[in-house]
């Protein structure tokens, strides 16, 4: 028997290392990307091959019926091995290219607060509507990706990206208080400067190497270091913290 966890974004960076982590865990992992197949398929291969059960289900999380369906997914997977659903990481975000508030174009906004935000929400909803015990539920857990660039506002670079992850701090808090009673513990984690591709799809691969002086630790952080407090938080180890939003940033 396995517990099914959700992984939005599983199929790279630090979604991907939570996956192998959760894995390790005994969880089944359910994992969703957006469009790289082959990568989420590497990464459900990696975890079969150390003994683990996953399964990767394609799925933008902007799109609400996209994220109902992956749900109905993981749902299966815990029918098939005698789980249910009994955690969620929301981990898929994105950013985009360098500018100034007044450069940003709807469209940019737009995609940037539906994936980041309303992602998010989507995806509790329907874990929430699994796991909480008001609704027959087992309890369960759910941890939020931020950034430090909540705290920071990222000016000149990405305020649009950086006012999501603010969003998302409060949605952590909000959450956290309306079902800590209903066995669900929300919390958050705000990373710094990650070594992953994601620099890269802001039109900066060296971003992480470059930014290294900045971080008091001298160095970028990798998405190991990331998942490992993301898979605190999920376990039982952390079984009295909820509400809470631990940053991951080298001191940052
Ligand atoms: P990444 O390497 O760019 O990976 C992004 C993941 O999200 C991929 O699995 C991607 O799927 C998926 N994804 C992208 N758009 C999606 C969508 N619309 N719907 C569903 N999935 C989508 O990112 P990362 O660096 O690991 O970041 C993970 C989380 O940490 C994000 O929330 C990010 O904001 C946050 N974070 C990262 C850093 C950092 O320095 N890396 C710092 C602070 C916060 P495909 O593989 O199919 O494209």
């Amino acid at each position: 028997m396995a517990d099914v966890v959700v992984i939005t974004g599983g199929s790279r960076g630090i979604g991907a290392a939570c996956a192998r982590l959760a894995a390790r865990a005994g969880k089944a992992v359910c994992l969703s990307y957006a469009t790289n197949r082959a990568a989420a398929e590497a990464v459900v291969a990696d975890i079969e091959a150390a003994g683990g059960t996953a399964g990767a289900v394609k799925c933008d999380v902007a799109d609400n019926n996209q994220v109902v369906a992956l749900f109905e997914a993981a749902d299966a997977m815990g029918a098939a091995h005698g789980g249910a659903v009994s955690g969620l990481i929301n981990n898929a975000g994105v950013i985009d290219l360098r500018a100034r508030v007044d450069e940003m174009s709807p469209e940019r906004l737009e995609r940037i607060m539906r994936v980041n935000i309303l992602g998010s929400f989507f995806c509790a909803r329907e874990a929430v509507s699994r796991m909480s015990t008001r609704r027959g539920g087992k309890g369960g857990t759910i941890v939020n990706l931020s950034s430090a660039a909540a705290k920071l506002g990222a000016a000149g670079q990405y305020v649009d990206y950086a006012a999501s992850k603010g969003a998302i701090d409060t949605f952590t808090r909000g959450l956290a208080l309306e079902t800590a009673e209903e066995g669900i513990r929300v919390n958050g984690v705000r990373p710094g400067i990650i070594d992953t591709d994601i620099h890269a799809s802001g039109g900066e691969p060296d971003r992480a190497r470059k930014l290294r002086g900045v971080v008091p630790m001298k160095r970028e952080g990798s998405a190991e270091e990331v998942a490992e407090a993301v898979l605190w938080l999920m376990s039982d180890a952390a079984s009295y913290v909820t509400g809470a939003t631990i940053d991951v940033t080298g001191g940052r």
